[in-house]
């Protein structure tokens, strides 16, 4: 049999055909492209293409546990029901928070901000899609007025000039690697630029490609903005009828960056190499920005992404095929947990708190005939800030969900320790090789992809399901599910009546259109998330469900394509905003010996924390093992060779790793990739030497400009 699902890992959300025997067994016999699948029309990466190799029941949590003891059910969710409730009748709501993940599946979700907002009251629910692409969100809120990736993939293919911004997308993103090299090839005429202090396989694609130093992003954008002022390359038309900030903008970025000498010593490139990019970019309407996380894990992170977005606004590159700032998100499902609201900040179906009359909507379409819901007034804790109030005891029980903080989270140290002294901590997963789980009070084994129903959103706001093929191992139940048991357990059945996945979608689906007039303006309450033309499907038509685009309502029944084509924004008066930006230095600073700067991502061939992809064998043959990547100029100051396992540290913790003497690294800086963890290698944690801050506007970590020394073992 073959059953069309789509691939568990990256924002590409490419589809996939799982080949299978009728449901049966623990795997699959094999996976290959689903050519009918508009995001990648048949191609798959290394590690789409392994999926059938990462799935058995070996090295899955089976059974519920409390204190490391075996369990049914019935006595795990009337434990997690009781010390939850009995730890908000003595605290309040606010003292119980949940920590999701960009790997749930939207029904999952939206189900649990509906629990814990809706129901327990706690505002404190946040995922570690904060630490993937939350400076895109309040780039995109600041500029736009709403959450919206204007830009689809198709506009990567039409596009006259792509440039690749703190993006390595031939590793992370590989499938838009492939779309954008066919595109190239059949128009000679297609630019590339990447930018990126590294040298990456991504390079391979550049016709230019500059090297910046870290943090030097925002000279790189503002001094873009002044070059068009300054050679009359803006659109004065679109700038005049659709924007507003314009001269504020640009007065910042002059102020910074005047000249293009000035913006090649901030930037530490050939000043006639970045005049090349400043002259493509101003002379063509055609041109994409395509960002990631090392614009996005910074302290100065939104401030990057609307100096990009500025650029777009002043040229009139936005709202057209092939033209817009386009954020790529790293997990399959960042896109859905913005839609549910399941950031921190956040209240439901893309609503914020301060959204006009958006607490009393949400109240009213959650209210059951005997339920109203106790919906917190205000945001909570970014993930953080949630870390500092469990450690201040303001947070006395967390439940985490399809996510691995003590890997994940800067300053993983200050976490675990954080972690453990938490009350209670509940921790749903489908694998055991998670090392949270060794801190739960409560573990509950959750589905795991193959097995979960429902949909997930990819980076072009394409809704995709995702299909349950094979049976749980064991005891294991559907995220959903453990939610909607554990809220009937609570008391609060009536409003989680649901009895299947579909039912959690469609109301999901109706939430999204809910009071919502496409005739009125922002500030009177009009959304642009709305998929009120999914609402009303039955389960049949659900599983039937083809990819297709929000916003999906009335006006656009088949869904949207590409955004702001009218040029009408989501601000009060329809306006795009340029916003006045300038560089700040990095927060972690040199610190005693530690004065390289340290960043930190992926490798081509791995995912996360690697409970899933290092079950591959082919997939560990890329790289193997932990590794620092090091100028030979820095590995020789510090006297490590090419090969050699060498030490990392700070006054946060240490990493060990072996040396790759690369020139691909700046002098001064050097690369560690986020995947190792206690469960493959000792003292591989790279998120052990990261600070535990942020940008302010977003919360997101500043996780590409660490500080360490490097030094032999
Ligand atoms: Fe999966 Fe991303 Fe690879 Fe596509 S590009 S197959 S979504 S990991």
């Amino acid at each position: 049999m073959e059953t069309n699902t789509t691939c568990p890992y990256c924002g590409v959300g490419c589809g996939v055909v799982a080949q299978h025997d009728a449901g049966r067994g623990d795997t699959l016999a094999g996976v290959t492209g689903d050519k009918t699948h508009p995001a990648n029309e048949g191609r798959l990466c290394v590690k789409g293409s392994a999926l059938a190799q990462t799935l058995g029941h070996e090295g899955r949590l089976t059974h519920p546990r409390i204190d490391g003891v075996t369990v049914s059910w019935e006595t795990a969710l009337s434990a997690v029901a009781s010390r939850l409730g009995s730890i908000r009748a003595q605290h309040g709501g606010g003292a119980i928070a949940g920590y999701l993940s960009g790997q749930l599946l939207t029904e999952d979700y939206y189900i649990a901000n509906k629990f814990f907002k809706g129901f327990v009251g706690t505002p404190h629910v946040d995922t570690n899609s904060r630490l993937c692409m939350a400076s895109a969100v309040a780039g995109y809120k600041r500029a736009f007025g709403a959450d919206a990736v204007p830009c689809c993939y198709e506009d990567l293919e039409t596009a006259e000039l792509v440039v690749l911004t703190g993006s390595n997308l031939a590793w992370n993103h590989p499938v838009l690697y492939q779309r954008l090299r066919a595109a190239k090839s059949r128009n000679p005429l297609m630019r590339i630029v990447v930018i990126d202090p590294r040298v990456t396989d991504t390079c391979e694609l550049a016709d230019l490609f500059l090297q910046i130093a870290p943090g030097s992003d925002i000279a790189l954008f503002n001094g873009l903005l002044s070059y068009m002022a300054g050679k009359g390359r803006l659109d004065r038309d679109f700038i005049e009828h659709h924007t507003e900030g314009f001269d504020d903008a640009l007065a910042a970025a002059q102020q910074e960056v005047p000249d293009i000498a000035t913006a090649a010593e901030r930037c530490g490139v050939d000043a006639e190499r970045l005049e090349t990019f400043y002259y493509w970019f101003a002379t063509q309407l055609h041109v994409v920005t395509l960002y990631s996380q090392g614009i996005n894990q910074s302290s100065g992170g939104t401030d990057r992404v609307n100096a990009i977005i500025n650029a777009h606004l002043a040229g009139g590159s936005i709202g057209l095929p092939g033209a817009g700032p386009f954020s790529i998100t790293g997990q399959p499902n960042a896109m859905g947990g913005r839609e549910v609201g399941g950031l921190a900040n956040q209240l439901a179906a893309h609503m914020d708190y301060h959204t006009p009359g958006a607490l009393d909507r949400v109240t009213r379409f959650w209210t059951t005939p005997n339920l109203v819901p106790a919906l917190p007034d205000g945001p909570g804790h970014k993930a953080l800030a949630l870390v500092e109030a469990i450690e201040r005891g303001e947070v006395q029980a967390l439940w985490i969900m399809a996510t691995n903080p003590l890997v994940s989270l800067p300053d993983a140290n200050r976490v675990r320790a954080a972690i453990q002294k938490c009350p209670l901590v509940i921790v749903s997963d489908c694998v055991a090789r998670n090392d949270t789980l060794a801190y739960a009070d409560i573990v509950l084994p959750a589905s795991g992809w193959a097995e979960k129903d429902g949909t997930v959103t990819n980076s072009e706001r394409r809704i995709s399901r995702q299909r349950g093929i094979l049976p749980p191992p064991g005891e294991a139940r559907h995220d959903w599910w453990i939610i909607r048991e554990v809220a009937r357990h609570m008391g609060f059945g009536e409003a989680f009546d649901y009895q299947g996945v579909h039912e959690i979608f469609d109301e999901h689906a109706r939430l999204s259109g809910f009071e919502n007039d496409p005739q009125a303006t922002p500030d009177t309450g009009y959304r642009l998330f709305d998929i009120s033309g999914l609402a009303g499907m039955d389960r049949a038509r659900y599983d039937a469900l083809a990819p297709i685009q929000w916003p999906v309502n009335a006006d656009a029944p088949r869904g949207t394509a590409r955004l702001f084509e009218r040029a009408r924004f989501m601000t009060p008066n329809g306006r795009a905003r340029l916003i006045a930006v300038a560089s700040s230095p990095a927060i972690q600073q040199p610190d005693g010996e530690a004065r390289l700067v340290l960043n930190t991502g992926r490798i081509r061939d791995q995912w996360h924390t690697m409970t899933r992809t290092a079950r591959a064998p082919r997939l560990m043959h890329h790289r193997s093992e932990p590794f620092i990547e090091v100028h030979p100029e820095d590995a020789r100051h510090a006297s490590v060779q090419n090969g050699q396992i060498a030490r990392l540290h700070n006054t946060l913790g240490e990493y060990l790793g072996r040396v790759r003497v690369t020139t691909a690294q700046r002098r001064g800086e050097l690369f560690i990739p986020i995947h190792w963890n206690d469960q493959f290698a000792h003292q591989a944690r790279a998120s052990a030497l990261i600070a535990a801050v942020c940008d302010p506007l977003s919360g997101q970590p500043e996780s590409k400009q660490g500080r360490v020394a490097l030094s032999p073992i």
